[in-house]
């Protein structure tokens, strides 16, 4: 075996493992799938040609990635396993060959579309929802039961008789609209957008707050029924598996088909790849299975694949074209956003003369550079991508590409912080980011300016009448009356609203500023450890890192934020307006049963909201922090806790019920 073959199955593997990683563990990949796809199938095909290649710890061996420690650990019954892949028709018919011999009997086989969400397992015990997991590496998932249990078509009772246990598998993914409303609202909050809706679907299952699962409106679809082997009327086909999932009130995806022949299956396969778009979810291929259920069993399964089915994968629609420029757009959160500009092509039926590139951090890990021939290509309703260079191709000295240092709208520093894959420019008078800065700093958790909403900011932008937040604060009536539809009523009292606003206290002017990771909670922790605005525009970064769950992060962003010109210049005009700047430092430290101490919430209480626990904690003179440090003093259980016990229990910090802590806030007893 030479050398370089062993280097080229160790690259592979590294590289294989690296984007596992991302796509499994982060659900942020950097790699298109088509390209991934390759990757694995070159190193498959390497270590069968040479199996002395093979390493027992080789991706090809193993399923997903290994599960995150944040979760209970789900095992499974059964091992999830992933699909083999078919590219082509000769694949599929290999792959119908393989079976027919090993099943020793003609097949027939049951198509289903291939959805494009990430798999679960679901227990249910007596008829109700008892636990689920995700897949993670086949053998343990990652127990998500709370999060599974928002999402509204997982039935949480089942509607006809079953046997005392059963599991359901499926898939659990996002319709297009949602996603396309999701990466929306990530945009305006400044938070990184997600690359397709199988990404943002993991993301949000493997939230440790189900609340924050349940925004992302998940849906459900099942596709495979698991009972005891004792379990009478048993379907005895995948056909009737999916129908008594349906009977059991599971939604089963209604373009289910039963094909007798492989050319059926080829023609269902070729209809879908022609009429994928039509779907109000994603879909990347069909999954093809026997549909006779003994046959599995005795089909059984390969190292990571069962060998009763098989994934026929749909070609990504792509195109090779010139990167001619990489522009730089700022968003409405200060993101930069890089654009490539394209020698328009043509590309499943549209003309595609730009493509996202993300990010620096995937412009040079995919090494794309000005003046390449690139791969362009779009999936569903996704805007189009490059997925990277033809390296055959490139001629000449081109030079790596490198994100500015300066925002391209108003020249300030961008920062690049470490560990994000965003830049940002730090300017809050960024042209750019005025109208959403302005909607930020009205908004009900900050200065709280009824009636100046999106709408507003933008119309005062457009007509020239705010640049940036502090210009609320020289607005009249004379000057609104240039606002189209703003009548003599409304206008006096938004005014009244704007005077108001300027006796909110520092807390909620921090806030409002719209410092990146200084959020309500933050903001009040800062306002009462240093009193007031200019306080804080001194202070460097370990001094602010001495108050109570402040680390680097918030820390460095405070500084940088008062190192700005522009920043400075806005908090002395707000000055000059009246806006209140100063309070008593540490007020809330010097009163109260529990002045000075430090509370951190996991979990859910059952007869306190969080805001209201809250509330009562900071009531008592004590603060509520967002992570568990030394510096904590109380960590408060509730039901389904996250990880943040663990790290109590580390820390060895006092654990308290929700009896305990009314019992401490209120002298209630613990009942
Ligand atoms: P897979 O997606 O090829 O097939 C298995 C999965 O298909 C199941 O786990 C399930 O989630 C899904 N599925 C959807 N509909 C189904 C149905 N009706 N019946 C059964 N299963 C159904 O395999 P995988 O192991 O989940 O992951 C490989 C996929 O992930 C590939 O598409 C690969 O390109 C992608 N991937 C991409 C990257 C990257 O960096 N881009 C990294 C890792 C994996």
């Amino acid at each position: 075996m030479s050398a370089t073959l062993q280097a080229r199955a160790q690259a592979l593997r590294a590289q294989v493992e690296e984007a596992n990683y991302r796509y499994y563990v982060l659900d942020a990949p950097t790699i298109d799938d088509a390209r991934y796809d390759a990757l694995l199938r070159e190193l498959i095909e390497l270590e069968a040609k040479h199996p002395e290649l093979r390493t027992a710890d080789s991706p090809t061996q193993r399923v997903g990635a290994p599960a995150a420690q944040e979760f209970a650990p789900y095992e499974h019954m059964h091992p999830m396993l992933s699909l083999g892949n078919a590219f082509d028709a000769d694949e599929l018919r290999a792959f119908d060959e393989r079976v027919l011999k090993l099943a020793g009997q003609p097949v027939s086989y049951v198509c289903e579309l291939k959805i494009d969400g990430l798999a679960v397992a679901l227990a249910y015990r007596n008829g109700g929802f008892d636990r689920g997991g995700t897949r993670g590496d086949g053998r343990v998932g990652e127990d998500v039961s709370a999060n599974l249990r928002t999402v509204r078509s997982i039935p949480l009772r089942l509607r006809t008789q079953a046997p005392e246990q059963l599991e359901v598998r499926g898939e659990v993914y996002l319709r297009k609209g949602d996603f396309a409303a999701l990466n929306v609202a990530r945009e305006r909050e400044g938070l990184a957008v997600f690359a397709n809706p199988r990404n943002a679907a993991a993301g949000g299952l493997r939230q440790l707050d189900p609340n924050l699962t349940a925004q992302r409106k998940l849906s459900f679809f099942a596709y495979q029924l698991l009972l005891p082997e004792a379990a009478t009327h048993a379907p005895a086909t995948q056909w009737e598996a999916l129908q008594a999932l349906r009977d059991y009130g599971f939604p089963v995806n209604p373009n289910i088909r039963q094909c007798p022949t492989i050319d059926d299956v080829m023609a269902y396969c070729r209809a879908w790849e022609e009429r994928r778009d039509g779907l109000d979810y994603e879909i990347d291929g069909v999954v093809v299975k026997v549909d006779l259920l003994s046959l599995h069993e005795r089909l059984g399964a390969a190292a990571r694949d069962p060998r009763w089915a098989i994934a026929y994968k749909f070609k990504p629609a792509e195109v090779r074209t010139k990167l001619l420029d990489i522009t730089i757009g700022v968003g409405r959160t200060g993101t930069l956003n890089p654009t490539a500009v394209l020698q328009p092509v043509a590309l499943g039926g549209v003309t595609v003369k730009s493509a996202t590139l993300h990010n620096a951090a995937y412009i040079a890990e995919n090494d794309i550079r000005i003046g390449d021939t690139v791969v362009v290509a779009r999936a569903g309703d996704v805007i189009p991508r490059v997925v990277g260079p033809v390296l055959q191709e490139r001629t000449g000295e081109l030079v790596p590409f490198t994100m500015p240092q300066h925002c391209p709208v108003c020249g300030a520093d961008v920062d690049h912080p470490s560990g994000e894959a965003m830049s940002r420019c730090t300017n809050a008078a960024c042209p750019a980011q005025v109208v959403e800065r302005v909607r930020h700093f009205a908004s009900r958790g900050a200065m709280d300016i009824e009636g100046l909403g999106d709408v507003l900011a933008a119309q005062l932008i457009e007509w020239g009448l705010v640049r940036d937040i502090s210009d609320i604060y020289a607005l009249d009536a004379q000057r609104l009356a240039q606002v189209p539809r703003m009548g003599v009523r409304s206008s006096e009292k938004l005014l009244a609203v704007i005077e108001a606003s300027k006796a909110r206290g520092v807390a909620r002017l921090l806030a409002g500023l719209g410092i990146r990771f200084v959020g309500e909670q933050t903001a009040q922790i800062l306002a009462d450890d240093f009193g007031s605005i200019d306080a804080l525009a001194a202070a460097d970064e370990q001094s602010l890192m001495r108050s109570d769950g402040i680390g680097p992060e918030v820390a460095g962003s405070v500084v940088l934020f008062f190192a700005q010109h522009g920043n400075r210049d806005i908090v002395e005009r707000l000055r000059r307006a009246g806006v209140v700047m100063e309070q008593a430092k540490r007020a809330r430290r010097n009163w109260g049963p529990l002045a000075g101490r430090t509370f951190v919430l996991t979990g859910t209480l059952a007869h306190l909201s969080r805001d209201e626990a809250t509330r009562r904690i900071a009531a008592a003179g004590a603060s509520v922090v967002g992570s568990v440090s030394r510096k904590t003093d109380y960590v408060v259980v509730g039901d389904e806790p996250g990880s943040k016990l663990a790290r109590a229990q580390a820390l060895g910090i006092t654990l308290l019920d929700e009896a305990q802590l009314r019992a401490l806030l209120g002298g209630e007893s613990a009942d």
